[in-house]
């Protein structure tokens, strides 16, 4: 529970109901997705291709069809992993997998998902009707922590926590959905798995030096993304990813800059203890939900009015416009691999 800046009492709503019954998924080949399900406007572009509005013809239920084209095995085998992953996830904070159409000849693979109608967590707060505080981050932490927890039971790694892959469940309440397990992998504490991916900002050092990642490297980004969220600054951006690299493997960032004047001590005791350069040092999923900071925003009773204060999202703003910026250049490296030159 929660109140916001303007004195009205925020409450997260209930989970609602899943989106849908429990599915045994096994790839189908024998159809393509258009014979089921009637596309509708485009929704989002992610690395191997778009996500699509639709509607199943037989029972007019609304989903989201995620596009994924196949120019290498490789890229098969990880979209399978991507499928095997999603199937054991059913949690209210992670994204459901709906069906899954292969079609080879079109080399097109097609997931079917949950739909998530509130768009991209990061474009809701800039909004200029959004009145961003601090409750609301502690609130939307904690659920990315929750999903995490989950995710980390289940011995997977995420290894891709960025701000684009937190989803608002809809456009009034405040209930978030992690997405994109094309990253995710299976993790065995005993075994060594080092890992070349992930996005420059939100990496853990272990993922820039190739070391042995862990949950550990789920955390950092969750540290990234909150300091990013309640400031607006990205604590480790340089001038080119060399630069970012460089920032990460020091692991040194402040909380200097007057964005920070009003955020508590707790917040910046929490994320202290996520951008932790040895992953073994950092709180686990667990440990975040049980932190002080954390604790706080599912106390039954809210905090007096009084504390609540709004953060300025200027820095915010400009944080989203360029991460649209790096998209859309992604977007088009997504179409040049797909042999399509502008
Ligand atoms: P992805 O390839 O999974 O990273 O998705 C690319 C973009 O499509 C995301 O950043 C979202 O904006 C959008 N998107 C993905 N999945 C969904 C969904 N299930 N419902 C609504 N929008 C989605």
């Amino acid at each position: 529970m929660s109140s916001d800046a303007m004195g009205r009492r925020i409450e997260l709503e209930p989970d609602c109901e899943p989106a849908f019954e429990y599915r045994q998924i096994t790839i189908r080949k024998e159809k393509w997705v258009t014979d089921e399900f009637e596309l509708l406007e485009f929704l989002g572009r992610g690395k191997f291709g778009e996500v699509k509005r639709c509607k199943e013809k037989s029972s007019g239920r609304f989903l989201a069809a995620k596009f994924v084209s196949i120019v290498k095995e490789q890229e098969k085998k990880d979209v399978y992993n991507e499928i095997e992953i999603m199937k054991s996830l059913q949690h209210p904070r992670l994204i459901q997998l709906y069906d899954v159409y292969e079609n080879p000849s079109k080399k097109q693979i097609c997931l079917i998902l949950e739909l998530i109608n509130g768009g991209e967590l990061f474009e809701r707060v800039i909004d200029e009707n959004f009145i961003l505080t601090e409750r609301l981050c502690e609130l939307y932490t904690s659920q990315i922590c929750e999903g995490l927890n989950f995710m980390h039971k289940m011995n997977i790694l995420h290894l891709d926590l960025k701000p684009e892959n937190i989803l608002c469940l809809s456009k009034d309440g405040h209930r978030i959905k992690i997405i994109d397990f094309g990253l995710a992998r299976r993790f065995n504490p005993t075994q060594t798995l080092k890992v070349l991916f992930g996005t420059p900002e939100f990496v853990a050092p272990e993922v820039v030096s190739y070391d042995k990642v862990g949950y550990g490297t789920d955390l950092w980004s969750v540290g990234v993304i909150c300091y990013v969220l309640l400031s607006g600054l990205s604590p480790f951006m340089g001038d080119n990813d060399g630069e970012t690299y460089n920032n990460i493997t020091k692991a040194e960032f402040d909380f200097d800059d007057e964005s920070f004047d009003d955020i508590s001590d707790e917040a910046k005791d929490f994320i202290n203890k996520l951008l932790v350069k040895d992953l073994s040092k950092r709180m686990t999923a667990s440990q975040c939900l049980d932190h002080p900071w954390l604790k706080k925003s599912i106390a039954p009773t809210p905090e007096p009015l009084a504390k609540e204060k709004i953060i300025n999202t200027k820095n915010l703003r400009r944080f989203v416009i360029r991460r649209r910026w790096q998209k859309a250049v992604n977007a088009l490296l997504a179409l040049k691999r797909l042999g399509l030159n502008f």
